[in-house]
């Protein structure tokens, strides 16, 4: 009888037990088979809070009503300020996030010398881990949050010099609305040119990465046609309505990306940041939602491989100083939805800047757990690399 127990319980923890650790394990190596982190450019709590109270107006209801990533399990907070500033840049943050170093505002990938190259931890799971590797942003890939995960400059306005360090990275996918100053400073060379000299291919809208996607191709995908890039004008701040939403994006990205090997996306969603700049209730809003979107095409993926993914959903910095809530009245969202010019809307807004708020990481899945606490924003890329 003992026998027959010893031998059971020595099943049950080979083929049980072991399995169960093995999945989602953490010693000095990243747990997570898929990891996906999200980053609302500017999106502090409040943005998060204000868009569920639309959500909750549209029910009906005073509150309640929850984004997919609010309802995450685990929740932290993190510190944005720079090398020199307390209120912190896109790519200070982004560089500090990406790279795990604070340095100053303006620079992409390098340390606050302006010269010593920082190296972002998703080159990291790519060299030292065999991660395949997804970017993406529903604004620019160029702009300064993607730039962070795979350049390096000292200014982070030099948009077609970060442009030529697309293909240095080896990327599987990147995917964006556009590229700034597609035609290079001295209008002689498209970046779809160097990005195709350089063994990516170039996308623009769905039809064209329908009719290009294979397996093992690199993908640069914008989501519009080509002749919206062909212009000298940079088109940075410029509102385009992308013509492929970041949540299709995300699918073709992981159409790209597989499920063999282990993949590592950043989405951002970018134009949170340039909403709230201009104090736009309803387009903050919207954006939220459309990032949301895109974090329910992972968390179906989360869902179908629970124990070996990770979601994570922060911000680089909050901006606009938004409060839901004005001067004691409470959102009027019949007026802001009708765009009706009242005197209180109920939304407050501080400034037309960045504010040196704190920023929530909502976590679920392998290791999320890891992501709840008060910590710097440059130990999310330790955390996601097993390191602590
Ligand atoms: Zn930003």
């Amino acid at each position: 009888m003992m026998d027959k127990m010893k031998k059971f319980l020595k099943i049950f923890a080979l083929t049980v037990l072991v399995p169960l650790f093995a999945a989602c394990t953490s010693k000095q190596e990243p747990a997570a088979k898929y990891i996906f982190l999200f980053i609302g450019d500017g999106m502090g709590t409040a943005q998060v809070g204000v868009t569920e109270s639309y959500l909750s107006h549209l029910a009906g209801k005073n509150g309640g009503e929850m984004l997919c990533f609010s309802t995450f399990p685990y929740y932290g907070m993190c510190d944005s300020y720079s090398a020199n500033a307390l209120i912190t840049d896109s790519s200070a943050a982004g560089t500090a996030i990406a790279c795990g170093s604070k340095t100053c505002n303006g620079m992409v990938g390098v340390a606050e010398d302006g010269q010593t190259l920082l190296n972002s931890f998703a080159v990291t799971l790519k060299e030292d881990y065999g991660y395949k590797v997804g970017i993406l942003s529903s604004v620019p890939i160029n702009h300064a949050t993607p730039a962070s995960f795979y350049a390096h400059d000292r200014s982070r306005g030099n948009y077609f010099g970060l442009t030529t360090q697309i293909p240095l990275s080896g990327f599987e996918f990147f995917g964006g609305s556009g590229l700034i100053e597609y035609c290079g400073p001295d209008n002689d060379k498209d970046s779809e040119v160097v990005l195709e000299d350089s063994g990516y291919t170039v996308v623009f809208g769905q039809d064209e990465f329908d009719r290009e996607f294979e397996p093992g191709k690199k993908i640069v995908m914008i989501s519009n046609p080509v002749e919206e890039h062909r212009s000298n004008t940079p088109n940075y701040e410029r509102q385009v309505d992308s013509l492929v939403s970041l949540a299709s994006m995300m699918e073709n990205c992981l159409e790209v990306l597989g499920t063999k090997e282990p993949f590592f996306v950043m989405c951002e969603g970018g134009e949170i940041d340039w909403e709230c700049h201009g104090n736009n209730t309803m387009g903050m809003v919207n954006s939220i939602i459309k990032m949301d979107d895109a974090v329910k095409v992972a968390y179906d993926f989360y869902l179908k491989h629970p124990k070996q993914t990770l979601i994570l959903v922060t911000a680089d910095h909050e901006t606009g100083g938004v409060s839901m809530g004005k001067d004691g009245m409470a959102p009027s969202w019949d007026s802001i939805i009708g765009g009706k010019e009242v005197q209180n809307t109920g939304i407050g807004w501080t400034t037309r800047g960045h504010t040196g708020n704190p920023v929530p990481v909502y976590a679920i899945g392998c290791n999320a757990e890891k992501f709840s606490g008060r910590y710097d924003n440059t130990r999310i890329s330790s955390k996601i690399l097993g390191k602590e």
